[in-house]
């Protein structure tokens, strides 16, 4: 298959990326590098610098590339800035998914699998959460998601897509190559790992009053490595069946607690890691957990390596390997991989093409739009 990543340069991005190669598709990653990583993207795979805003670029990739299928993950992904500015949040995941759809549809492309969130569920009724559950977001992040995929539907319903979107929650772990690097970072594993190793005094725990058995909230937690098996197997199926968009919950069906977390962090890294509980953070529901019945039924989805302690452990093997995260720029500049920055309605031309409009690997401009879920 030949498969364009959007925000093929994130953390979920780059690691599906690394799945699809091996499973030997051609691989094109589409990403602004806004919260990407140029030197996460795999040599093997083609990249091109740009706006998912910029429909005619999109278009034009999707046609010279060739592309079946394309996935997307190129969205704004923090719940707090999505409360303070929700403008930001309308602009990239809606505004921008639907530029990617228009150009999906004028490229003649109709196979795509969306990088969802169980954010849409906002506060379950029951756990664990199926996707017939009702959804109702409680901040623009999870609403945005929500709303693109409302779009997803009707360009099904209208261009005959056949549209795949994936509800998650929790995302932890890494490959060899890649892994979790934000600025500013919320996570709870990386800022957890962040104590372990000696960047910060102690985690805090937002709450231990919980209904919960140990009082802290429970989380869903998927390896980024079953998540891009998820994202394969997805971008497949929609290569027969009847047009239409399909929602998956992934999930591990169990979840850990925050203190199973810092627990295990304890395990797998062999320091002690303070812990001080403060209080809850707002928005927090006690208990998030899916259930993947649907997608290992239907999609044939296995987690294999979800455990707490391989997620933690593979995180942690990352952070030794990348002290300082990304270095970003520089190991791209000496490979020589293929890359591309346009500007808006340009074109987009292999490296090397001898436009005036183009710049190589190192000397792009990047302007920054979007982030990766
Ligand atoms: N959490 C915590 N301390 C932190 C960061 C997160 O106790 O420094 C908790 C948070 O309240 C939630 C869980 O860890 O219950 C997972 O939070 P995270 O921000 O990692 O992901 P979310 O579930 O919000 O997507």
């Amino acid at each position: 298959m030949r498969i364009l990543v959007v925000g093929g340069a994130g953390y979920v991005g780059s690691t599906s990326v690394e799945t699809f190669v091996a499973a030997g598709h051609a691989v094109t990653v589409y990403d602004n590098l806004s919260t990407g990583h140029r030197e996460s993207v795999l040599p093997a795979a083609r990249l091109v610098i740009g706006e998912i805003h910029d429909t005619p670029l999109l278009e034009r990739v999707l046609r010279e590339e060739r592309i079946e299928a394309v996935l997307h993950c190129a969205a704004r992904s923090l719940v707090g800035e999505s409360m303070a500015d929700p403008a930001l949040y309308y602009h990239a995941n809606v505004a921008g998914g639907v530029s990617l759809l228009d150009a999906m549809k004028r490229a003649g492309v109709d196979r795509l699998v969306y990088s969802s969130t169980a954010a849409v569920y906002g506060e379950p009724r029951r756990v664990p959460i199926a996707e017939a559950d009702r959804t109702q977001p409680i901040n623009p992040y999870g609403e945005t998601k929500l709303a693109f995929e409302g779009a997803m539907r009707w360009f099904a319903a209208a261009h005959d897509f056949r549209a795949i979107s994936l509800r998650y929650f929790n995302v932890a772990g890494a490959t060899e190559r890649n892994g979790e690097d934000h600025e500013p970072e919320t996570h709870l594993v990386p800022l957890v790992l962040r104590v372990a190793a000696g960047e910060a005094s102690h985690v805090q725990i937002f709450g231990q009053d919980y209904p919960t058995p140990d009082g802290t909230c429970i989380r869903d937690f998927i390896h980024v490595r079953d998540l891009g098996n998820a994202h394969l197997l997805a971008l497949e199926a929609t290569g027969e069946g009847d047009p239409s968009l399909e929602v998956y919950n992934l999930g591990s069906a169990a979840g850990f607690s925050v203190r199973e977390v810092v627990e295990a962090a304890r395990r797998v890294t062999g320091r002690a890691i303070p812990a001080r509980v403060v209080k809850r953070r707002s928005g927090d529901p006690p208990v998030l957990v899916a259930s993947s019945r649907r997608a290992r039924r239907e999609l044939g989805w296995q987690p294999q390596h979800s455990k707490l302690d391989e997620m933690l452990g593979d995180a942690w093997t990352w952070r030794a390997s990348h002290p300082d995260g990304y270095r970003d720029g520089v190991r791209a500049e000496s490979d020589g991989r293929a890359a591309v920055a346009v500007g808006a309605g340009e074109a987009a031309e292999q490296n090397g093409g001898g436009q005036a409009a183009l710049s190589q690997t190192g000397t792009s401009s990047t302007p920054a739009a979007i982030e990766n879920a």
